[in-house]
C-alpha cells in the first residue's frame, strides 16, 4: 500500500486538499494555517518499500534546493532515481532544479535564442521529462498538488502556441474555397510550401503579401464546386504535383 503523505509541520495539517505547492514548487502551503513547509519537512512518508537510502539522498537534495545549490541538488535527485526511478519527489525535485537553470539562463535555446515560443518550447520539455514523471509515480492526491502547481507554465504554452497561431498561421485562402477545407491534404501541401520555400525568398515573401491581400478578397466570389473553382483546381492541382516532385 502507498502511504506518501504530506505534512504541514505548523498545525499538523495532512489533508491534502486543502495544501498547494507556491508557486517555485519549493514550499508546501498549508491553507488551514497559511504557512509554507520547506519539502524537506514536508514529505513525511515516501513509500512503505522506499529505502531510507533513497529517502534519505531525497531529502538531503531538497535542503541542498531550499539552499538555492541546484546544481548539487540535481546531482542527488538523480542519484535517489538511480536506486528507485519511481520517487516521485525525485522527479519534482529535478523538476524545480531544472526549471531554475533555465530561468537563470532567460530560457535560451542551445543557439542563445529567446522568446516566448522558446521559452514555450523549454517548458514542454521540462514539463514531460520531470513533472509529468512526478505526476505519473506519485499517489494520487500528491499528483493532484504537483499538477496544480504545472498549471501556470502551462497556460503559458497554451498562450505562446495561440499567439504564434493568430501570427502565421493565415490561410490559403483561395485553396481553402477550392479544396472546400482548411485541413484538405492540398491545402497542407500548399502551406507547408509556402512556410519552406516561398517565405525564404524576396520574390516568395511579394507573392505572399499580393495573395494574402487579392487572395481573401477573391476567395469569397469563387464557390465551392463552381467553374471557376473546378478550373482553380485544375491549376492548383498542377501546381501541389509541381510541388510534391521538388
Ligand atoms: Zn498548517
Amino acid at each position: 500500500m502507498n502511504k506518501d503523505r504530506l505534512l504541514c509541520k505548523q498545525c499538523a495539517n495532512t489533508d491534502m486538499s486543502s495544501m498547494n505547492f507556491s508557486n517555485d514548487g519549493k514550499y508546501l502551503y498549508c491553507q488551514a494555517c497559511g504557512s509554507n513547509t520547506p519539502l524537506y519537512d514536508a514529505y513525511i512518508v515516501y513509500k512503505e518499500d522506499m529505502s531510507d537510502r533513497v529517502a534519505s539522498v531525497v531529502v538531503l537534495a531538497q535542503h541542498q534546493m531550499e539552499n538555492g545549490d541546484y546544481e548539487h541538488a540535481a546531482q542527488e535527485f538523480h542519484k535517489a532515481l538511480a536506486i528507485a526511478s519511481d520517487t516521485h519527489a525525485a522527479w519534482w525535485g529535478l523538476y524545480i532544479c531544472e526549471y531554475a537553470f533555465a530561468e537563470y539562463y532567460g530560457f535560451r535555446d542551445k543557439y542563445n535564442n529567446s522568446g516566448h515560443l522558446i521559452k514555450a518550447n523549454i517548458l514542454i520539455d521540462l514539463i514531460n521529462r520531470y513533472a509529468n514523471k512526478a505526476i505519473e509515480n506519485a499517489p494520487q492526491d500528491i499528483a493532484i498538488l504537483y499538477g496544480k502547481s504545472i498549471q501556470e507554465p502551462l497556460a503559458f504554452i497554451q498562450n505562446a502556441r495561440t499567439a504564434t497561431n493568430t501570427k502565421q498561421d493565415k490561410r490559403c485562402y483561395v485553396a481553402t474555397a477550392v479544396y472546400g477545407s482548411d485541413n484538405s491534404p492540398q491545402v497542407v501541401i500548399l502551406r507547408n510550401y509556402r512556410d519552406r520555400v516561398l517565405l525564404k525568398t524576396i520574390f516568395g515573401r511579394g507573392f505572399i503579401r499580393f495573395y494574402y491581400f487579392w487572395g481573401a478578397k477573391l476567395a469569397k466570389h469563387i464557390p465551392y464546386g463552381s467553374y471557376v473553382a473546378v478550373k482553380t483546381r485544375g491549376f492548383l492541382d498542377n501546381l501541389i504535383d509541381y510541388i510534391s516532385e521538388k
